[in-house]
């Protein structure tokens, strides 16, 4: 039998951020992980001999600063880089769109004046807001609380904190904030702008993985939330970490090895150990049992939940809500080997344009259609995909003159209709996405050597995503801040002492952003001193 201070379950990105800081911070740490390589749905394998890719996640730009900085990843090894442009849409017309620094709006001028006049204003209202939720990253959001102790004075002034960053924000703004939270951005495009592509730019962020029409109520909190990222200083910006994300996570497992934890792989838990109303460790699936004071869980609460800790331990209604916790983004994720670049129809050779997120999805009745299309059939006929080909800015990834693209689809059922498994129809679907990628880049079908193909319920088998679900639960109203993973849990405290969630099926959510594993350990230490003190 092991013993040690805080045992944690997966190593999956925010695992391991939490790790590294109680290690840094003289606590005994145990991280233990199904798979055999850390870092979740954050890493970089071989999919294809001689090719290397991210596995899952694929692009960076979430990752909070302040992890970087106190985990010192530049120093052990990450580089990041911006993408030349920063996103590329062609149209079936042979129109395309091109973003990024100084482009932008001279490109959207060559589709509408009116829309590049009010490009400017539109980003401005989105910054303000995205500067608010970078305000909250790295805080708990005010916990629900019930009676009058120490806990609920501390949420008090907890909430007192909130208001007072919300109170810095004017009439209009506070208006914004309420649009971006609660409506679509269909609804929000369509009254800014009049061309298709540059509503398409801004509703792909509110559709990636939100298995949901970019008109459904609330998606356009989801385009919020792929907007308060920055990469090396810059905000709003996507840029690629040299050796993919893997890069990210190994350079965060050195740090958490460095500052004295151990990361165990191959080591799944069964079970989460209770001991007279506490957790007190795990059971691994190999019939180890380490006892911890301390149980932190980097899982989707739901798999934690109904699939690891007892029931009876449970309160009734805790279990009984998390079991309709909403999983699901609806994503299909493929990896291809390219014998030689894409050339699009739209802009056809070479160019920055092949650095960017690629976004085949040219307007939002396109992404409507394929939504619908896929809650009918399972998945979409002309669904919506980003192809990103990240070895125009990356040599280790292949040989040179050889390429990998990511490509990240939208749309495909977390399970699919009258009972059909997705094991049946995986490669028709792989088919599907490469020959759509075909259509806008003709020879791209031809190039493809070698492909890697996980659907939703491969990412739930690699990676215990329930449902695929990238973002460990719906980045819907009810399952965000105070709500996240449930009123009452919000301050990463689960309903069993001792029991800590580090993963993104808390605030803030999903993305490598490092910042769930940040909040988490900063309250575990808390209630460690507040223990010892007490004594
Ligand atoms: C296809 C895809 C694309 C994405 N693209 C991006 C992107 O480009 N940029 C971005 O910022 N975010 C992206 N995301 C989201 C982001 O990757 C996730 O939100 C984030 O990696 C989750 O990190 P985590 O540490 O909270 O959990 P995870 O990375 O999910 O880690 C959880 C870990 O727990 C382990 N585990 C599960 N069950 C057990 C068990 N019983 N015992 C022990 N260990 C267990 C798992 O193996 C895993 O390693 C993407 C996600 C996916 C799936």
């Amino acid at each position: 039998m092991n013993e040690t201070d805080v045992v944690i379950i997966g190593a999956g990105h925010n695992g391991l951020t939490c790790a590294a800081y109680l290690a840094d911070a003289g606590m005994r740490v145990k991280v233990v992980e199904r798979r055999k390589v850390a870092g979740g749905a954050a890493v970089t394998e071989e999919f294809h001999p001689g090719f290397r890719n991210s596995v899952a996640a694929y692009t960076v730009s979430l990752l909070n600063p302040k992890v970087i900085a106190d985990l010192k990843l530049t120093e052990r090894g990450l580089r990041i880089v911006e993408r030349r442009a920063q996103n590329f849409l062609p149209a079936p017309d042979g129109s395309h769109l091109l973003t990024g620094e100084g482009r932008t709006r001279a490109s959207l001028a060559g589709l509408s004046e009116r829309d590049a006049g009010r490009l400017d204003a539109f980003y401005a209202r989105l910054e303000e807001i995205a500067d608010v939720l970078r305000a909250f990253v790295l805080r708990a959001p005010p916990n629900v609380t019930e009676g009058f102790g120490a806990g609920a004075l501390r949420e008090g002034l907890n909430a007192l904190i909130a208001a007072n960053i919300l109170r810095g924000l004017s009439l209009q703004q506070q208006r914004s904030l309420l649009d971006l939270f609660t409506r679509s951005a269909g609804e929000m495009l369509d009254e800014v702008f009049e061309s298709d592509l540059v509503k398409a730019l801004f509703g792909f962020d509110a559709i990636v993985g939100n298995y949901a029409s970019p008109y459904a109520a609330g998606s356009a909190y989801v385009m919020l939330h792929h907007a308060f990222g920055e990469v090396n200083g810059k905000k709003g910006v996507w840029g690629h970490a040299i050796g993919g994300m893997g890069a990210i996570t190994q350079a965060m497992a050195r740090a958490a090895r460095e500052a004295g934890a151990e990361i165990m792989c191959e080591a799944g838990v069964r079970e989460v150990i209770v001991d007279r109303g506490r957790a007190a460790g795990v059971g691994l699936d190999n019939g180890t049992t380490i006892r911890a004071r301390y149980v932190a869980s980097c899982l989707n609460p739901k798999l934690l939940y109904t699939r690891l800790v007892p029931g009876d331990a449970l309160p009734g209604d805790f279990l009984a809500r998390i079991k309709h916790w909403r999983n699901g983004s609806g994503t299909f994720r493929m990896n291809v080997a390219l014998s030689s670049l894409p050339s699009f129809t739209a802009r056809p050779g070479g160019g920055d344009h092949l650095t960017a997120g690629i976004i085949i999805a040219p307007s939002l009745g396109y992404m409507d259609r394929a939504f619908h299309d896929a809650r009918n059939r399972g998945w979409s006929r002309e669904p919506a995909i980003e192809m990103l080909i990240p070895s125009t800015l990356d040599n280790t990834l292949c040989a040179p003159g050889q390429h990998v693209a990511s490509l990240f689809c939208q749309h495909a059922a977390p399970e699919l209709p009258d009972g059909r498994s997705w094991d049946d129809h995986r490669e028709e679907v792989a088919d599907l996405m490469i020959s759509t990628v075909d259509k806008y880049a003709p020879g791209f079908a031809a190039s493809v050597i070698g492909r890697q193909v996980l659907s939703p319920l491969d990412l739930e088998r690699q990676f215990g995503l329930l449902g695929g679900d990238i973002f460990h639960g719906a980045l819907t109203l009810n399952q965000l801040f105070s709500a996240r993973p449930m009123l009452g849990h919000a301050d990463y405290r689960g309903p069993l002492k001792g029991l800590y969630h580090c993963g993104s099926g808390a605030h803030p959510g999903g993305g490598v952003t490092g910042a769930p594993g940040h909040n988490a350990a900063r309250v575990i230490l808390r209630d460690h001193r507040a223990l010892f003190r007490s004594r």
